[in-house]
């Protein structure tokens, strides 16, 4: 079970989180200037987001130091958001990331040739693998996670790297390279994308996705979540994504930010989005906490992730 100071530092609203961060300039453009959207999250604990004031990406401030995400992923997030547990990912989570990767191998199905050169990274427990290679794809995964990158081996026999570097790949390798909801946890998602860029065939395909902070339907604190350093909407996706050399595919159905890219030789030109952190900010501006109280919203939600907390806790000993 996780101890009372656990729940207390991951679950008691309106506290903080255990770190101290740094303060950082923003990692998609270099401006050191913000504009506050956020001081909780869907927790409603203390976490501070911020959109930076000329191209708009958001993320956390301070922004958590390597090793404080590399602690928290190896101690909280598994309980946290039941990513993972001993005897692998739970099923639920299975059978929804076998759906996923259905649409998105639906979706990328002109690319997928046999032979085709694929690459999943952040490939989880491997469907999206295994669906390329039913294909007749030569497809490779990339995922930190030792439990998702165990289950995919054993259960989908696809071929997992726990990490990639630079030079893991040469340069133009990939027909197809896919990365679904891994930018939003990375503290340098710039340098990512490029790498991700280069080791792409000119010819080749990109599939990104992320959470879209914009979508509508959701009280806004529900958006921000410890977890997820970088927030995007469309346009800021897209920067990232140009800084890069990548713009949309015109021949691919695009969702605001999941999204189908290749590559362009046309020089980048100015990394901002003007006026957007303000619109931002005022979009995701919070219900007073007050109201949302009273509101009982926070309940269900709660009760929901306290309970998988629990669950969590009881399997993995
Ligand atoms: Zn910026």
């Amino acid at each position: 079970m996780p101890s009372p100071r656990y729940f207390f530092n991951h679950f008691m609203p309106f506290t903080g989180y255990p770190y101290k961060g740094a303060p950082t300039v923003c990692n998609l453009c270099g401006s050191g200037e913000t504009v506050t959207v956020a001081e909780t999250d869907r927790r409603l604990k203390t976490l501070k987001s911020i959109a930076c004031a000329q191209c708009g990406l958001i993320r956390t401030d301070p922004m958590p130091t390597p090793d404080e995400l590399a602690h928290y992923y190896a101690h909280a997030y598994r309980a946290d958001y039941q990513l993972a547990f001993a005897g692998g990912p739970p099923r639920h989570h299975l059978n929804r990331s076998a759906r996923e990767a259905t649409f998105r191998a639906d979706l990328l199905a002109p690319k997928l040739k046999p032979g085709a050169r694929v690459l999943d990274f952040g490939s989880g427990s491997g469907e999206f693998l295994a669906a390329a290679r039913a294909k007749g794809c030569e497809a490779v995964g990339v995922e930190p996670g030792r439990d998702y990158s165990a289950y995919a081996r054993e259960h989908h026999k696809v071929e997992v790297l726990d990490d990639a570097d630079d030079d893991r790949f040469p340069a133009g390798h990939f027909d197809v390279i896919s990365t679904h909801h891994v930018l939003e946890h990375l503290r340098d998602p710039a340098v990512v994308m490029e790498r991700l860029s280069r080791w792409l065939k000119p010819d080749g395909v990109l599939y990104a996705a992320v959470p879209n902070m914009a979508a509508t339907g959701k009280p806004p604190h529900e958006r921000f979540h410890f977890a997820h350093v970088h927030g995007y909407v469309r346009e800021t996706f897209d920067l990232l994504a140009r800084r890069a050399g990548l713009v949309p595919h015109p021949d691919y159905w695009r969702e605001d930010t999941t999204v189908i890219y290749r590559k362009t030789d046309a020089p980048v030109g100015e990394l901002a989005n003007p006026g957007l952190a303000q619109r931002l900010a005022v979009d995701l501006k919070p219900m007073p906490a007050a109201a949302y109280l009273v509101s009982g919203a926070w309940i269900w939600p709660m009760i929901r992730r306290n309970a998988k907390a629990v669950r969590d806790g009881f399997a993995s000993r």
